[in-house]
Parts: C-alpha cells; structure tokens; sequence
C-alpha cells in the first residue's frame, strides 16, 4: 500500500513518545545511556509500520540528529557512504 507522503507520519508507532528517546539531550550523555536510549527507541521503530519511509525522509533530508527508521546519525550516514 503507498503511503501518501504527508500521510506516514500519522501512522508513526513513535507518535506520542517522549521526544527525548530519539534525540541526544542538549547536554552531555554517557556512552552507556546514549545507547540505553537508542536501543528503547529502536526497539519502538522495529515495529513501525512506516519505518521505510520514515528513514527514506530522513535520508532525503540529511536528517543530522536522532533516530529516524530505527537508525541513528551514525548509522544513517554509513548508509549513504559519507
Ligand atoms: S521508524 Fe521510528 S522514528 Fe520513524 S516513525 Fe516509526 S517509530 Fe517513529
């Protein structure tokens, strides 16, 4: 089924959710909470319906920050090969 472009985020399974599980807090965070808090919020984009689109907006955007499709900044850039 496509999904109108405007449409996917309405089906969001992170609709809702604290902000603050996919993006890095405006302060430090340790290693070990960073990757507490990713894998909370990658467990919630594994079972997102419109994950690929998701990621797919985020890549067209050059999205720098958070979790976008179940991967982080770090991921999403190794994807693209820069
Ligand atoms: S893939 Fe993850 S970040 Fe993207 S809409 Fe779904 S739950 Fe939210």
């Amino acid at each position: 089924m496509a999904i109108h472009p405007l449409e996917w985020a309405q089906l969001a399974s992170c609709r809702g959710s604290e902000g603050s599980l996919f993006f890095s807090p405006d302060t430090s965070e340790r290693k070990e909470d960073r990757i507490e808090r990713e894998q909370l919020a990658k467990k919630i984009c594994s079972g997102c319906c419109v994950r690929g689109e998701c990621l797919e907006a985020a890549l067209m955007r050059h999205e720098p920050h958070g979790i976008w499709g179940g991967l982080n900044e770090n991921e999403r850039r190794g994807l693209v090969g820069n």
